[in-house]
């Protein structure tokens, strides 16, 4: 199993827009048909879900352990690494890594975080490094297949959830030095503490809000004063490593802050003088990933769906299957209505974050709280349809219900999801008097 190359042909919707306009080509072209590429990329992610990542799913849970096998085995196939990354960014439907996640998080969403969770680090770097830092830090998240690394972005700190403009850790200027120092703490960091690239948003001027933030690489095979927390145990998700981060007396170089030190200097003047500034370190990664995060829930959606779709067909009641009853089949059909829904609304937004349309109504947002509703409520459904043995461990539905609750919290709340839609819909950005977003 290797990764499918990429063969970018628009022959298929070319022909379709052909026959749509009678044989004269259409001047635009709609399509959700994936493309022969998408469907390589998406069977070749589902054969690696099968195969590989189901049947661990329950062990690693159990172990509550990072899967470094796994890893390493989806390294080896190009699923995971900066190439397979790059292939998966590049497509540019915006399409590629929702299709991907859908299909590793359809194998199992704990392995899957596992495995994705470098992501958010690399969408940091990626959408506020500049070029060198980019080529630098970016291929040195994923490691070698033979020494594979992961990658965590550190945000969140115990006072600073959904309010990221609480950060408390600071970073300052030594000029004798040329360092920077970070002093904090660091909470619920996923792959905190076991990777080695930590990107860590800190403030550089407290008075500013998030206005004052920045984003910071930290290397814990090169800087001193970065240690590993305590490790969470967690309701779901649990082959994921979820912990706290420390930072004391951390020293990183001048070039570590991510665009630069003379942009953040440029930038940060600008708020000060009370001019507009375009990027808030946290949110921007946060708006980038929210439609890939929704893939990620529907991943798990579609997973129980199908498994209580088969188990409804399968087990008798009263001398007929259970899909038999209205009360069953109406559940599964509205399982199968909300799942789709989600996905029109997961792809819309990578279309439009990957074309750089902007999302005028929080549709992002709008992509990431519906598929994490619609992964709660499938999920819970779907144990319902199993009755008792959809209680037990012994049957996979109760995890998928665990790993589905958290995306109805991480990156934005459903809540602040809501209050991010509001605001985008009124126009107006204070509304409900506070500054998260
Ligand atoms: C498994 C896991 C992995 C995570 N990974 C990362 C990671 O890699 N990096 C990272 O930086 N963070 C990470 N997080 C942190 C996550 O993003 C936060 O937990 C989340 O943003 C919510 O913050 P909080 O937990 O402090 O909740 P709080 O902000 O305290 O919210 C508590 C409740 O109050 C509600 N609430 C708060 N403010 C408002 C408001 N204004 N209006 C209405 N309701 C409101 C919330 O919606 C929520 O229901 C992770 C968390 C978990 C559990």
């Amino acid at each position: 199993m290797s990764a499918p190359s990429s063969t970018a042909s628009s022959d298929e919707a070319t022909a379709q827009a052909e026959a749509v306009a009678g044989g004269e080509p259409a001047e635009t072209t709609f399509s959700l048909s994936l493309t022969q590429d998408q469907k390589d990329i998406r069977d070749w992610v589902h054969g690696f879900a099968a195969d590989v990542v189901r049947p661990a799913a329950h062990e690693w849970d159990e172990k509550e352990q990072t899967p470094w096998p796994i890893i390493q085995e989806a390294a080896k196939i190009g699923l995971y690494g900066f190439e397979g990354m790059a292939q998966f960014f590049a497509d540019p439907s915006g399409l590629g890594l929702p299709i991907v996640n859908e299909e590793l998080f359809w194998g199992d969403a704990g392995i899957g975080m596992s495995i994705m969770g470098t992501a958010l680090a690399v969408a940091a770097i990626f959408g506020q490094g500049n070029g060198e830092q980019i080529g630098e830090w970016i291929p040195r998240c994923f490691g070698t297949v033979d020494d594979v690394k992961v990658a965590a972005f550190c945000a969140s700190e115990p006072n600073a959830g959904s309010d990221v403009s609480g950060v408390r850790t600071w970073a300052k200027f030594d000029e004798a030095s040329g360092e920077w120092i970070l002093n904090g703490q660091k909470a619920w960091a996923t792959n905190g503490g076991i990777s080695d690239v930590h990107v860590v948003i800190a403030s550089v001027d407290r008075e500013l809000g998030s206005k004052g933030h920045a984003a910071f690489v930290v290397p814990m095979s090169e800087a001193k004063g970065i240690s590993q927390g305590a490790k969470v145990s967690k309701h779901g998700l649990r082959a994921s490593h979820t912990a706290d981060v420390y930072l004391d007396d951390c020293r990183v170089p001048a070039n570590y802050v991510l665009g630069g030190k003379d942009k953040l200097d440029e930038r940060i003047a600008r708020v000060r003088e009370g001019k507009k500034s375009k990027s808030q370190a946290a949110m921007q990664t946060f708006e980038s990933s929210r439609p890939t995060v929704g893939s990620q829930a529907l991943g798990i959606a579609r997973a129980a769906y199908e498994y209580s779709l088969e188990y409804a067909k399968e087990r008798e009641q009263f001398g007929r299957k259970i899909i038999d009853n209205q009360a069953i089949a109406f559940t599964l059909a509205r399982m199968k209505l909300e799942i789709d829904a989600a996905r029109l609304l997961v792809w819309r937004a990578s279309w439009m974050g990957r074309n750089q349309v902007p999302f005028e109504n929080a549709e992002g947002s709008m992509s990431k709280l519906k598929a994490g509703e619609v992964a709660v409520w499938v999920t819970e459904r779907a144990i319902q349809i199993l009755g008792g043995n959809g209680y037990t461990r012994e049957f996979p539905v109760e995890r998928w219900h665990r790993d589905a609750k958290i995306y109805d919290i991480f990156e934005g709340t459903a809540e602040i999801q809501q209050m991010v839609i509001s605001r985008a819909i009124s126009g107006i950005p204070g509304l409900f008097g506070s500054s998260a977003s």
